[in-house]
């Protein structure tokens, strides 16, 4: 294929120009996958060159099956909020079924409690400069992260890694400190955020046993 061919989605059927050419993806076979089809798909890292229309087709099947999820089945029980006043949006959860949806963004996409195998805080850090006060509090969750002395922390992500699953994600990053300056209100309302997750999690795990 010639640099200046146009590309016909196999899905869609709509050309590609060549701008928006390269947000598509070429599958295995010579096949051609527009950016807009893309999105039918399941969000995890996809080797589309190893995929034919057949293997796309059955993905975009499993990507339309959590979407329904979300849509008709999905129960939210739980809503865990950030921010220094508690009002941004962070995690849905539905602990009835086991599953949780990321509110940092709109994606709506339908992951399992069960799948998640790790989490915790990372965060960014700088030296406090002379006169600076920065302390946050960890008593009422004891095996959350003291900041150290002399240092303040400048922006904090919850990361969880995730088994196998049919969205293909190994990885959430969630900013858990949504605003640009994460002051000691925000950080604190992380901390808070991420309290609520915590207990979330051993909650459904004790269930779970029982
Ligand atoms: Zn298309």
């Amino acid at each position: 294929m010639g640099l200046f061919d146009t590309k016909k989605c196999a899905f869609c059927g709509k050309e590609a120009g060549l701008i928006t050419g390269l947000f598509g993806n070429d599958l295995a076979g010579g096949a051609y996958l527009c950016g807009e089809c893309r999105k039918l798909c399941t969000p995890g890292d996809l080797k589309f060159s190893e995929m034919s229309v057949d293997d796309v087709k059955a993905n975009m099947a499993i990507a339309a099956a959590n979407r329904k999820k979300a849509t008709s089945e999905y129960r939210e029980t739980r809503k865990i909020k950030t921010g220094a006043y508690r009002d941004k949006n962070f995690l849905s959860v539905d602990e009835n079924h086991g599953w949780f949806m990321n509110e940092t963004d709109d994606s709506g996409w339908v992951y399992n409690l069960d799948d998640i195998y790790y989490y915790g805080l990372v965060f960014e850090t700088a030296l406090l400069e002379e006169g600076q006060y920065f302390h946050v509090d960890t008593y009422s969750c004891p095996e959350l992260p003291k900041c150290p002395e002399g240092v303040r922390i400048t922006d904090a992500k919850l990361k969880i890694l995730l088994t196998d699953n049919e969205l293909g994600v190994k990885e959430l990053n969630l900013d858990i400190t949504p605003s640009f300056s994460a002051d000691e209100g925000e950080i604190r309302g992380a901390y808070a955020c991420m309290h609520d997750f915590v207990e979330v999690m051993k909650v459904y795990k004790t269930a779970k046993k029982k």
